[in-house]
């Protein structure tokens, strides 16, 4: 068994994204062709206004972002709820984890506690020898990992276009319920894309930092 760290990195290449808020504009600009000349800065303030401020988002339907997640079985579990996106995942049905060993993701909150941490490596390791013993007896992959917990390392590829990558990050990201393993990869991610479509997610990351500061000391100010 190898404890491992989750991640999410965005696989499609950052010089497509970066090429989005002008390919966004000029299609835009079909339906608001008199929002000012187009220039070389013209995109971000055109996408701003148009896609996020009036809320025309189907405009950003036209470009998808791919991104590659190492997390667990419950987190990909909920990463493919969302309906408007295509997966790619590491099959168990085919992997034969029984050379290798198993790897797991250990939640924080045990990781930081002796006797939590003691409880849950034992309960992996037996899963993981029951695992053993299955295949050792004959089992199919398929079928041994019936015995493997939640906690299993799974990997997989998923594509949202961008108005549903927004989405996303509202439900997983911004949203404080939000389980801790998809919050971190989502709040990740977001950061990441703020870095190269700021003008499609500069907003959202705007309102991560609200919530960082004031919600969470609950020190919410009144408004005004
Ligand atoms: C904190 C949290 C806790 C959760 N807990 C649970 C739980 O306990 N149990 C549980 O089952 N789920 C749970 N979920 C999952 C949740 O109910 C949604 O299934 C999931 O978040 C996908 O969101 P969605 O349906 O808005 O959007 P997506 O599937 O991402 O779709 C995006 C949007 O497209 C539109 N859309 C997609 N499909 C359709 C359709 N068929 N008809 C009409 N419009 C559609 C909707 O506007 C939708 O918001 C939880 C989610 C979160 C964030």
């Amino acid at each position: 068994m190898e404890i491992i760290t989750p991640s999410a990195v965005i696989e499609t290449p950052e010089s497509h994204i970066e090429d989005y808020a002008r390919l966004l504009e000029r299609f835009g600009r079909t339906s608001h062709p008199t929002d000012g000349p187009i220039s070389d800065e013209s995109a971000s303030a055109f996408l701003r206004r148009y896609a996020i401020e009036l809320g025309h988002e189907s405009l950003l339907e036209h470009c998808v972002v791919s991104a590659r997640f190492i997390c667990d079985r419950s987190a990909s579990h909920q990463l493919v709820r969302h309906r408007l996106g295509s997966y790619t995942q590491e099959s168990q049905r085919v992997s034969d984890y029984s050379a290798s060993g198993i790897r797991v993701i250990c939640p924080p909150t045990i990781r930081q506690d002796a006797a939590r941490f003691t409880a849950w490596k034992d309960a992996v390791e037996r899963a993981e020898s029951a695992y053993r013993t299955l295949l050792a007896a004959g089992a199919p992959p398929e079928d041994a990992r019936a015995v493997l917990p939640n906690c299993t390392k799974t990997e997989l590829v998923a594509t949202f276009n961008l108005r549903q990558w927004r989405h996303v990050f509202i439900q997983r990201a911004l949203n404080p319920r939000a389980q801790w393993q998809i919050r971190e990869l989502m709040t990740d991610l977001l950061k990441q894309l703020v870095g190269l479509l700021p003008s499609v997610f500069g907003d959202l990351q705007q309102k991560i930092l609200y919530r960082l500061v004031f919600e969470d000391t609950k020190n919410i100010p009144a408004k005004d």
